[in-house]
């Protein structure tokens, strides 16, 4: 089994480089945001609630977003293993994530850190707002999820780190540059 955690700031090329993780490995994907997306498209009472936070550039509770991931999770048969794509983002969900895992007999493979400069990262995502009218990629939203991204998320580093999961990925450079060199640290596992 393949765990792979995904992990960088907002607008580090988490989504793009999952696509490409999915077609060459065959792992099954979860995307909290996509998840969160479709939600608010179908206008459930999840959406609705999930719209408050985001449109505040906040995170969701852990205790909520812990539970879509595990009903996800339990949704995948026959899996070769899972990329984990957003998820998690504070340390009590990497703690779940982790007792999720052991419960299935489970454990994270290996920890992406997807490492770019915060002027890039503000560059892309207010390209990105311009192209796909995303409503929280918008300049003040952006910032409030970039310290949001610093206080909350970052300290998974750390703790990734302690567990011996923990892998750099220069973050800056072609797509197939970024790609291969995560290939290369799949392929060590
Ligand atoms: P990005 O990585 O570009 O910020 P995502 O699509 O991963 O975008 O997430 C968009 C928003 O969805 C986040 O800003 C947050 O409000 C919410 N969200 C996504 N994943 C989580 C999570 N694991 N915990 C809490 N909130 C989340």
């Amino acid at each position: 089994m393949l765990n792979i955690v995904i992990f960088g700031a907002p607008g580090s090329g988490k989504g793009t480089q999952s696509e490409r993780i999915v077609a060459k490995y065959g792992v099954n994907h979860i995307s909290t945001g996509d998840v969160l997306r479709a939600q608010i498209k179908a206008g459930t009472e999840l959406g609705m609630t999930a719209k408050g936070y985001i449109d505040q550039g906040q995170l969701l509770p852990d205790e909520l977003i812990i539970d879509i991931l595990a009903q996800t999770l339990d949704g995948f048969k026959d899996s070769k293993g899972v990329i984990f794509d957003g998820f998690p983002r504070t340390i009590a969900q990497a703690e779940a994530l982790k007792k999720m895992l052991a419960e299935r007999g489970q454990e994270v493979s290996i920890m992406l850190d997807l490492d770019v400069p915060e002027d890039e990262l503000m560059t892309r995502l207010i390209k990105r707002g311009q192209e796909s009218g995303r409503a929280d990629d918008n300049e003040e939203t952006i910032k409030k999820r970039l310290v949001v991204y610093h206080s909350q998320t970052s300290p998974l580093i750390d703790w990734y780190k302690n567990d011996g999961k923990y892998q750099h990925i220069n973050g800056l450079g072609t797509m197939e540059g970024i790609f291969a060199e995560i290939a290369e640290a799949i392929d060590k596992i």
